[in-house]
């Protein structure tokens, strides 16, 4: 097991931003677990599967991970889906099929093997809680709904994507109640895990802040 970091929180609260700084900083592999459930998602939206065949259907999907040129790249099925997968419908559909069972143990394992072969810094909603319940530095980063809201609009509209901020804020509360209240890996804090709720903080006070955390324990 490498020199683990675990980040957990609700969507849009900055764990990829911070995620990926934090593994520059400290030459670590960044691991987006989101990716893998969204791209679960796609291969279901582009199969119409229905969901009562999620569990049977995630067996047909082949998703792996690789690094090019730094960048963490999803292929499913031999296809590389990094530039379909961060829609706002594959997102929603990724919190909806990750409550499946047979979904979430074949993308821990995957997760699992990343993390048992190098030093990563792992984002996601179980990983502190499930996937890697030994890190030594596990952080529960969060920011008020509004705030993740405004911030996904911001992204969005920079990217000349039409969006309503209202639409928005209501998707994310959506999500996170899905999240947090499925049976399986709920998105909690674990109870090892420092919180830090990002609302009022930069990029950079936050990456300080973890990387402060992990040189505390290294
Ligand atoms: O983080 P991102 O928005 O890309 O994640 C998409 C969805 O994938 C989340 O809403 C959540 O339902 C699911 N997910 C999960 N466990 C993880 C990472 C993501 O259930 N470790």
């Amino acid at each position: 097991m490498g020199m683990n970091i675990a980040i957990d929180g609700p969507a849009g609260a900055g764990k990829s931003t911070i995620a990926k700084r934090i593994a520059k900083e400290l030459s670590f592999i960044y691991v987006d677990t989101g990716a893998m459930y969204r791209a679960m998602a796609y291969f279901f939206l582009q199969n119409h599967t229905d969901q009562a065949d999620f569990g049977t259907a995630c067996q047909d999907a082949d998703i792996t991970i690789k690094y090019e040129n730094g960048e963490q790249v999803v292929y499913l099925n031999g296809e590389n889906v990094n530039g379909v997968i961060r829609t706002e419908a594959v997102g929603n559909m990724a919190s909806v099929s990750s409550a499946n069972p047979q979904v979430r143990a074949k993308l821990v394992e995957l997760q699992q093997k990343l993390a048992a072969n190098a030093d990563v810094v792992m984002d996601g909603r179980d990983i502190g809680t499930c996937v890697l319940p030994d890190a030594p530095v596990k952080v529960y980063l969060t920011a008020s709904s509004k705030e993740r809201a405004r911030r996904r609009y911001e992204e969005l509209s920079a990217k000349g994507v039409a969006c309503d901020l209202a639409q928005i804020e209501a998707d994310i509360i959506d999500r996170d109640h899905r999240d947090m209240t499925r049976e399986i890996s709920p998105l909690k804090q674990a109870e090892d895990a420092v919180l830090i709720d990002s609302s009022h903080m930069t990029i950079e006070e936050v990456t300080e802040a973890i990387i402060h955390l992990y040189k505390d324990v290294r």
